[in-house]
């Protein structure tokens, strides 16, 4: 077992900046041309963008936004969900999720995740049905896509809207399908670090209705068909023209990126399969992207795992900390601890692992031997 001081090498959770150097002259080129043009505001390549990600999540239609939030909020309203509605969606999810919903107005109602996928179980979505239930919102959490044929089930038995958040699931497919393309409509972020990412913030809502596309597209810009005409109240959450070209010169990339993630995750599968810790299960129906690679470990063990690897220049995050009932900012939904055991437990056992598009082999080896390295001092908990 190679000690850690022989062959140290930090590994950061995340690298933009050679992904950037990766890509330079053509970013650079791009947006040298909307400067020339200077059509910042719903530019050439904000509709170009549209198309191309539609066309790539094979889906019908694409409407650019200001950020995966804004983007599932203005689903939520072109579908008309607000005061006295529910909408049902996983317990495991980063809190903008539910935010989305509260900030329409909505309930967001709250359910346990399946112990395999981490993603929200089918059976506690029917358990959780009332009859101001409105829409079901699967989460593909970390990249992996929801189990989305019996929600889908659920919801032509209860006539109930169906939305993905597929903020970190750009790309993966369920049971051959693209995320994006499952539901009634779906909502990806281009965050930064995302699996594509912006230089800034930005979102899409990608759906095959025509009518919910073009309710989107009025809300996103003041409710504004024509210049000044303004069919319905709307907000202004419009994708950046700098954003879209940045987006437009990454997407080509998108599924070679994703496969060097699926390769890094093979890697570590593969070094961590012998040791004192789960590695993520890939589902039967799911081509995984690895938004994030989030291993499980002894609940007493965590603190000092994340802090041997700290020492080691390798750095970890926790996704998340903290479940979305639990917070204070969600005291309101009147959940105690315990109320989501899958979820609850989850949250005291994950780590996630440096993962990004292009981490070299010699990264995710080393951050493997260091976790080996702890477990070999400290024991299996
Ligand atoms: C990132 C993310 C969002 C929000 O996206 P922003 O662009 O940061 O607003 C929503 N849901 C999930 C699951 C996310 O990971």
């Amino acid at each position: 077992m190679p000690l850690k001081e022989e062959y140290a090498m930090k590994v950061p959770f995340v690298d933009l900046q050679s992904e950037y150097q990766s890509i330079k002259e053509q970013v650079d080129g791009a947006i040298a041309g909307v400067l020339d043009r200077s059509d910042f505001i719903l530019g050439q390549t904000v509709s170009d963008f549209e198309k191309a990600f539609a066309e790539y999540c094979e889906a019908e239609y694409a409407v650019g936004v200001d950020s995966g939030f804004s983007a599932l909020e203005l689903i939520l309203r072109a579908y008309d969900i607000g005061a006295g509605d529910e909408v049902i969606t996983a317990a495991n999810t980063f809190i903008a999720t539910a935010l989305a919903i509260s900030n329409c107005g909505a309930r967001p109602v709250l359910v346990d995740a399946d112990p395999d996928t981490f993603n929200l179980d089918p059976v506690q979505v029917e358990k959780a049905i009332t009859p101001a239930t409105k829409a079901i919102l699967p989460v593909h959490l970390y990249g992996q896509p929801a189990d989305m044929d019996p929600i889908l089930a659920l919801a032509q038995k209860h006539d109930l809207r169906v939305i993905e958040d597929a903020c970190q699931a750009h790309g993966a497919r369920y049971k051959g399908r693209r995320t994006g393309s499952l539901g009634d409509a779906a909502a990806f972020s281009f965050y930064p670090s995302k699996n594509l990412g912006a230089y800034g913030d930005g979102g899409i809502v990608v759906t095959d209705d025509a009518e919910t596309a073009e309710r989107v597209r009025l809300l996103r810009n003041l409710g504004q068909s024509v210049k000044y005409h303004h069919a319905i109240k709307g907000f202004n959450h419009r994708l950046d023209t700098l954003q879209a070209t940045v987006l437009c010169t990454k997407l080509p990339r998108l599924d070679e990126a994703n496969g060097s993630r699926r390769e890094a995750a093979e890697v570590y599968n593969r070094l961590l399969a012998d040791l004192p810790l789960n590695t993520p299960q890939e589902a039967p129906w799911a081509e995984h992207v690895y938004h994030l690679y989030v291993v499980e470990v002894a609940e007493e063990q965590r603190e000092a795992l994340q802090a041997y690897l700290a020492e080691c220049g390798v750095a970890t995050g926790i996704h998340y900390p903290i479940p979305i009932h639990l917070q204070p900012a969600y005291e309101e939904l009147g959940y105690e601890a315990g109320a989501f055991p899958v979820t609850e437990r989850f949250a005291e056992r994950i780590l996630s692992l440096p993962m990004y598009q292009g981490i070299p082999a010699e990264a995710v080896t080393y951050a493997a031997d260091c976790i080996a390295a702890f477990f070999d001092e400290n024991g299996s908990g």
